[in-house]
Formats: structure tokens, sequence, C-alpha cells
């Protein structure tokens, strides 16, 4: 490995300012940058450590929402018996990811923040635009079984791998970040950038800036939710599909419905073309299924990953089918 400077941030004003030098990284769990860095592919010439920061508490908003601390361990959020009865989907998505030895140690924050698991991408024998800028991309045409289907671009198809941002994107999550200039909210939506012609550049998080926390609004509707993922293997693997799913039903109409994809894009995908084809229609199989339809119409196959989007269509017309007959659905 790389020589490099380790720092251990006293407080979050000099754990900003020391990241904010050129060639400096926040380190927190470590699950996924020490991964990089062991391969070469992360160089960092400053690692600041944040795992001291006051920021490991899930704490009670008004109206019913919870703010996570940035550095709330994956295991323990997935725990938490507030999480388990008002968002059902965060703990599935948790729970479906990594290994129980790597959700004790993977944060939050640095869930946000885990970079693609392209395999082009860890080998530097290939070609990649989001390794190195203006290469060319060796999954377009090559072993592309995993890589996404929706908002890809000719220069980069890898799909985002979270599981947790897929539920806090349905969710209409909101994370805190911390500045030179002070803190910001910046919605989820807009957290993630989807690739152009910058597949390099994966947040609109700016140098230095540190993720705090990430509050989940108060939303009734995700008592009935649901997180499913489809997957080659039961544990350990990463999304082929995955669907975040939240759905109210009176009198078999759709009342509210929040759904995001995972697997299929390169940031968590908001379904909200089927969660408008679907509000204030009928609660049965064939809306669901015409929902996602419309969803995926545009999506952008290839020979290895044309599977995805059938796929994708039956997964959330199962979610929805599970939430309309069972749960807590009215
Ligand atoms: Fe690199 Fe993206 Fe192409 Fe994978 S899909 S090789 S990450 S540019």
């Amino acid at each position: 490995m790389r020589p490099f400077a380790y720092v251990k941030a006293a407080d979050v004003d000099s754990a900003v300012r020391a990241a904010s030098e050129p060639g400096a990284r926040f380190l927190g769990g470590g699950t996924n940058l020490v991964d990089l860095m062991r391969e070469g592919i992360e160089r960092p010439d400053t690692v600041v450590d944040v795992t001291g920061l006051p920021f490991d508490t899930v704490d009670d908003l008004p109206g019913g929402g919870l703010r996570v601390g940035a550095l709330v361990r994956n295991s323990a959020l997935a725990a938490d018996p507030r999480v388990r009865a008002r968002y059902p989907m965060v703990s599935q998505a948790l729970l479906s990811g990594a290994s129980g030895q790597l959700r004790n140690m993977a944060t939050v924050g640095g869930n946000l923040l885990q970079r693609t698991r392209c395999p082009y991408f860890y080998d530097h024998a290939s070609a990649c635009n989001k390794r190195s800028p203006g290469a060319g991309c060796d999954a377009l045409d090559g072993f592309n079984r995993g890589t996404a289907i929706l908002g890809v671009s000719e220069s980069c198809v890898a799909a985002h791998p979270s599981d947790l941002c897929v539920a806090l994107a349905a969710l209409d999550a909101v994370v805190e970040v911390r500045g030179l200039d002070g803190t910001r909210r910046v919605p989820m939506a807009d957290f993630h950038r989807l690739p152009g012609d910058t597949p390099d550049l994966e947040t609109t998080l700016a140098p230095g800036e540190l993720v705090t926390a990430v509050e989940l609004p108060p939303a009734p509707v995700a008592a009935n939710s649901r997180y499913r993922k489809v997957r080659d293997r039961a544990s350990y693997a990463f999304a082929l599909v995955s669907v975040a799913a939240a759905l109210e039903v009176r009198d078999g109409v759709v009342t509210e419905v929040r759904l995001a994809l995972g697997g299929v894009a390169p940031k968590p995908w908001r379904a909200a073309r089927a969660e408008r084809l679907l509000t204030g229609g009928p609660a049965d199989e064939d809306a669901f299924r015409r929902a996602a339809q419309a969803e995926l119409a545009e999506a952008t196959t290839r020979q290895g990953n044309a599977f995805k989007a059938p796929l994708a269509v039956a997964t959330i017309t199962a979610a929805l089918r599970e939430l309309s007959t069972g749960g807590t659905a009215r």
C-alpha cells in the first residue's frame, strides 16, 4: 500500500479543514475505502479518521421522523425499534446488504459514499472513465450483466451498489453535510449524480464536505413498506434489481405510494413515473404491472443486462402485491 498521512479528527471543524486539502479522504468504517486503497484505486495523501466525532446516535424528530447520525453503524440502524416500526424498508435494506461483520463496521455516511463494484473499475488493465477520465469504458461491450439500464451514458453504465440509499430515496431523506462554509441540507434526489460525461463525479459534495447526518422525514405510509432484493445468491451479493416500496390503499384505491429501484441505475432511482400512474388508481396486479412497465419503458439495455428490465417489472409488481394484500395495508 502507498504511504499516507493519518489524522484522527478531534472535532468537526478540524475534520473539514483537513479534508479540504487536495488528496484527503474521510475514513469512517473503512469497509469500502480500505479495499480501494489496497487495490490502488484510491490513493489518498491523507486519511482523516472521523470515527471519534459525535455522530453516532439516532434521534427523534418532531412529527415522527428520525435524525440518523452519519457514524451510526448499519447493524445498529437496522436493529433500532423505531426504524423497524416506522421505516421497515430501511431495516430490510440494511440487513440485505454485505455480511454481519461488515454491517457492524459500515457507517450510514460511508454507505452513501461507497463506490461502484463494476469489475472494470477495480482492474487497472481495463479502460474505465470513472477511474481514469477519458480512458473509455470496457463495460459497454464487455461483461455487463450487473450494469445499469436507467440513467446511463456512453461514458459509464455502472450501477450504484447501495441498498440503504434506495430506501432513503423512496423516503425523500435529506442529507446533512458540513463544509468550510457551514452546514447545508441536500435532498437525497440531489445527492448522487448521473454519470453524463463525468462519471468520476459521483455526488454533489464539495471538496472537504462531510456527511454528518441523514434525516428521515415523517412518512406514515412507510409503516407499510418493503425492500425486495433479487441477487445471484441469498447473502453477501449486490442487487441485480431491488425495490423499496411503500403503499397505502383505501377502499381499493392507491392513496399514496413510494417506489425506488436499486441495481438498475448509477444512482438510487426514484420511480416517479410509476408513482404518478399508480396514485389514485386501483390497487391491483394489472395496475402495478402497467406502472412498472412504464417506469422501465426507457431502459437502455445491452446484451448482458437485458434481463433486468423484465426482472424489475416483476420485482416492482411483486413488492406492491405483497404490500396491498398484507402488512398494514387498508
Ligand atoms: Fe468504469 Fe463505469 Fe465503464 Fe465500469 S461502467 S468500466 S465504472 S466507466
